[in-house]
């Protein structure tokens, strides 16, 4: 069997095209989404990924506020720019590019962003609504691999997931939202035992581990959906995901490909975070 390979690229363009046309109809109403990106400290990687939100953000109409602070930057000086752009009506979503330099807390300064504005959706408050089931909003690449897994079937209530990986950023909202989704959610880690037989067992297999090919073809169950979170940049400066492709796409059902898999759903969610939160103002 060859398993379907789930478009990230397609999916991602298809939900930037209904957000581009939403984007439009607010501009028109008066009311032009707004994203704060902050980067602190110069890093090669960070510099290209909010490059890249900022250029998504022209492509569908949603205007982008780059605020750079030397590496020297002070605690309070992040808290003046953060407390500043709350107050900004302009500003719809503020964004905090990780990591920070090592003096700064990222939590404590992710803390501070207005929870309304939050679109990573990393504010405690954010958390705890995900958590209770009640509307907020949701980190973005989880969100984004959710929406992959709908486009292979709707109705995942009953299914086994299992979600490798119990990050903030990732894992623990993921193994949320697939909760909230009637799922059996098993949230696997580096302490889990008998990792490639728990995996054997999923119906949704969900890695985000940051290890090249660790999820070998045996570890996925006939018919899985699996979903490879991972980016792993080698030596060579090919990317390779968690999940041995290969191996796996003879297996699965369906499978996301590393690149062009959840990757591109991440900036379209952060585009659809932002542009919620201006619906709402
Ligand atoms: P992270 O914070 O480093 O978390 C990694 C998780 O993997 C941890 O929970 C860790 O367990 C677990 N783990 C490590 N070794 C393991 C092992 N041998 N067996 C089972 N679990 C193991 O990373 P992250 O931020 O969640 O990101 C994970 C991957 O996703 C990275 O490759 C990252 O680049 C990628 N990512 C991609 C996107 C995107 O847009 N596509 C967005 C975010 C992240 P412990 O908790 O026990 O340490």
């Amino acid at each position: 069997m060859s398993a379907r390979i789930i478009d990230g690229k397609q999916v991602a363009e298809r939900l930037r095209g209904e957000i581009a046309a939403r984007a439009a109809a607010l501009s028109a109403a008066g009311t032009t989404p707004g994203l704060a990106v902050i980067m602190v400290g110069d890093n090669p990687a960070s510099d290209v990924y909010v490059r890249n939100k900022v250029n998504a953000c022209e492509k569908t109409g949603i205007r982008s506020f780059e605020h750079r602070l030397p590496a020297s930057a002070s605690r309070d000086d992040v808290t003046l720019l953060i407390h500043r752009l709350n107050a900004d009506r302009h500003i719809h979503g503020i964004l905090l590019q990780l990591p920070v330099p090592a003096h700064i807390d990222a939590n404590a300064m992710t803390g501070l962003i207005a929870p309304e504005k939050d679109v990573d959706g990393l504010h405690p408050l954010n958390i705890g609504r995900l958590v209770a089931g009640l509307p907020g909003m949701v980190p973005c690449t989880p969100q984004g691999s959710l929406l992959l897994i709908q486009e292979v079937t709707r109705d995942l209530s009953g299914l086994h997931a299992v979600v490798i990986g119990r990050s903030l950023l990732f894992g623990k909202p993921m193994g949320q939202l697939l909760l909230a989704q009637d799922c059996t959610v098993t949230q696997a880690h580096s302490k889990t035992r008998e990792l490639p037989a728990l995996c054997r067992q999923a119906d949704i297999l969900v890695a985000a581990v940051g290890r090249a090919e660790m999820v070998k073809g045996e570890w996925v169950k006939p018919g899985a959906i699996v979903i490879d979170v991972g980016i792993n940049r080698q030596a060579d400066g090919k990317l390779l995901g968690d999940v041995d492709f290969a191996a796996a796409s003879k297996i699965a059902a369906a499978i996301t490909p590393v690149p062009g898999g959840v990757g591109p759903m991440t900036i379209a969610c952060l585009l659809a975070n932002t542009l919620k939160a201006a619906e709402k103002t």
